[in-house]
């Protein structure tokens, strides 16, 4: 499903230049579910911005779903995204003027979908992930939980192939996490990859694998 070879990336400001990713290899096959792990600043938001087509890498090569990813346009880059990736991050990242519904409808706005049938869709998913009395709540009004419930039925309303989600239960208690987690694992019982970004030991442990990635490669895969 992903295939990166040699990956280099750096960032320039200014006169500096910092190399973040010193040649990633990585092989992710079809409903794998892994978990990346490393310290701050090690890369890793780096690399799954690189997965994500968010960011540009610098060389090496990536094949997404068999499709060479490499200084696309940004049209070009967006429609990738939405036909074949779902992110999920820390921070929930929903819009805080829309709803739960209409946060989690959005990706099908940019398919052209019309709003009756976006909401039906999106009240669907928020039933699959257990919320869906709180359809019509803004963000400011639902748990670290339940948003973060919000933003992985974002992820998957366009049934992307890959969810990429970075610190998922980077701000959640412990007890949440697990629930989190548990709707992860459904999510890729149903077949679609999962690459998850996370610090902690015991979420990375409920993945099948965990890549370590030190000062911008990878040290280290461990079977779980
Ligand atoms: P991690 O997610 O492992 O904590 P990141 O991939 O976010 O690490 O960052 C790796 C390094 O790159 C850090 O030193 C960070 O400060 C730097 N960095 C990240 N994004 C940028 C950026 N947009 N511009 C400049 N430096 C960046
Ligand atoms: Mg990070």
């Amino acid at each position: 499903m992903i295939k990166i070879r040699n990956i280099h990336k750096s960032y320039i400001t200014g006169q500096n230049s910092l190399h973040v990713l010193k040649g990633i290899d990585l092989d992710v096959h079809p409903g794998e579910m892994i978990s990346v792990m490393g310290a701050s600043g090690s890369g890793k938001s780096t690399l799954l911005n690189i997965l994500g087509i968010l960011d540009n890498y610098d060389q090496g090569e990536y094949l997404l779903d068999g499709l060479k990813i490499s200084k696309l346009s940004e049209r070009k880059a967006a429609q990738l995204r939405n036909k074949k990736l779902g992110f999920v991050f820390q921070s929930f990242n929903l819009i805080s003027f829309k709803n739960a519904m209409e946060n989690v409808a959005m990706p099908l706005y940019y398919q052209n979908i019309k709003r009756k049938k976006r909401n039906l869709m999106a009240l669907d998913y928020l039933d699959r992930m257990g919320i869906k009395e709180w359809a019509h709540h803004l963000p400011n009004e639902l748990s670290g939980g339940q948003k973060q419930r919000v933003a992985i039925a974002r992820a998957l309303i366009t049934n992307p192939k890959v969810i990429l989600a970075d610190e998922p239960t980077g701000a959640l208690d412990s007890v949440t996490s697990l629930e989190v987690m548990d709707h992860l694992h459904e999510i890729n019982k149903s077949g679609i990859t999962m690459i998850i970004v996370t610090h902690e030991h015991d979420i990375a442990a409920r993945t099948r694998k965990t890549i370590r990635i030190t000062d911008g490669l990878i040290t280290d895969i461990v079977n779980n």
